[in-house]
């Protein structure tokens, strides 16, 4: 992993205010991920961990003991000198929320600051998609989850929106299948809510999640892809997630994949997700197995179950569908890997889970044969390590972050090592 003091060869010009911070917040999210990694480091650990100086790690664990976010976990001989002390996250500072808000459901994840989950509420939505109703539904589900801790501070509510986000300004810019643009979301939240929202889309969240608390503890190049309703992926290189300047990095669904092929939901020709969208394998498994049963299916959920169900059976037709699914898969893979060079390329989501044991293997196999040499030798093809909920953890993961940045927490110097 790249060093923030790499960083510190960034041309003068470019250093202005935003940068500084920037490198500030890269440092501090280093540390913290550090934290969550070890459990009860030492400084001088984090400090390997991180590759930060030392300096730098104390003075950003000074600011975290000021906010309490970080606690004494003991002492410890270090051979002569100073006992060293052992850290850890003072998890009863505060609580910490994920929301995961999709076109059907609500789920609200508690945690404390320590990142363990607490609590789950989840709440169905009807398809109804005016503002006024959805945001409604939000804030009941969030005050339902809250009841369960009566009394206990919020340190902030990081909230997963579908379609495009502009965190910094606190709006959906567009979510395609609710038909919102420019819907002020996070001023709308916490007018009613009373509590600090940063709003985020699922892409960013599962990188988070995947970067903090499954693969990317051990690699800090790596490309999240997630396979649902909507495909899309998350970018994270030098253990940093890459957003873009309007936050859309990533939006490989949306590239194309058959030159003036099948019509997208995005109102382009072509596009992976028209193809390796629950959707779109529906139709390209009903253009040639017109008479089996899965084609006269029209849930997308059962769709995808009957087709692991069919793959334990060895049906010959679901082995079709996903040979076809891997062929398409790896080729759009490989201009990921082309274009990224990543360590790892991280499946995750529904359809993932359903099929990744089956999907995984003839995928890889053509990732491999597409991508240029050097970067198919580098990179592996795996299964999410975040086990339950990314979206709602990286939420949360998320809403720390702006709470650290928010609250307060003096620069304290210089923090470039
Ligand atoms: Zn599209």
């Amino acid at each position: 992993m790249t060093t923030v003091q790499g960083r510190s060869s960034v041309p003068p010009l470019s250093i202005g205010k935003r940068t500084t911070r920037d490198i500030r917040n890269a440092s501090r999210f280093a540390v913290l991920r550090g934290m969550y990694a070890v459990g009860t480091p030492t400084r001088q650990e984090l400090a390997q961990l991180t590759g930060l100086s030392f300096a730098t790690v104390s003075t950003i664990v000074n600011e975290l003991f000021g906010i309490g976010l970080l606690a004494e976990a003991g002492r410890e001989d270090s051979g002569g000198g100073r006992p060293r002390a052992r850290l850890k996250l003072a998890a009863e500072r505060g609580l910490l929320l994920g929301v995961d808000v999709a076109e059907t459901y609500i789920h609200v994840d508690v945690f404390d600051a320590a990142l363990h989950r607490l609590t789950r509420e989840e709440h169905p939505i009807r398809e109804r998609s005016d503002p006024t109703y959805v945001i409604g539904e939000i804030v009941g589900t969030i005050q339902a989850a809250l009841a369960n801790h009566p009394g206990a501070p919020v340190l902030g509510t990081g909230v997963s929106l579908p379609g495009q986000v502009q965190p910094e300004a606190g709006v959906s810019v567009f979510a395609p299948n609710w038909g919102w643009h420019q819907v002020p979301v996070q001023d709308l939240l916490e007018d009613r809510l009373g509590l600090p929202v940063h709003l985020d889309n699922p892409l960013k969240a599962t990188t988070v999640a995947e970067l903090w608390f499954g693969h990317g503890r051990e690699v800090g190049d790596l490309v999240t892809v997630n396979l649902g309703t909507g495909v899309g992926a998350g970018i994270a290189i030098d253990g940093q997630l890459v957003r873009g300047v309007t936050n859309n990095a990533g939006e490989w669904g949306h590239t194309t994949l058959i030159m003036d092929g099948r019509a997208c939901r995005c109102g382009r020709l072509g596009c992976v997700e028209a193809y390796i969208g629950v959707p779109g394998l529906m139709a390209t498994f009903r253009a040639e197995h017109p008479g089996h049963p899965y084609a006269r299916l029209k849930s997308q959920s059962r769709f995808v179950s009957s087709v692991a169900d069919g793959l334990r059976r060895e049906d010959p037709a679901a082995r079709w569908l996903i040979e076809r699914f891997a062929h398409e898969l790896g080729a759009a893979l490989a201009n990921l890997v082309n274009m990224i060079n990543p360590r790892r390329v991280v499946l995750s989501s529904w359809t993932a889970q359903a099929v990744g044991e089956w999907l995984i293997p003839p995928t890889r196999e053509r990732m491999r044969a597409e991508s240029i040499a050097g970067s198919a030798d580098a990179v592996v093809l795996v299964m999410t390590a975040v086990e339950d909920s990314p979206v709602g953890l990286g939420m949360a993961a998320l809403a720390l972050e702006n709470f650290l940045e928010t609250a307060g927490v003096p620069s304290g110097g210089n923090l470039r090592g």
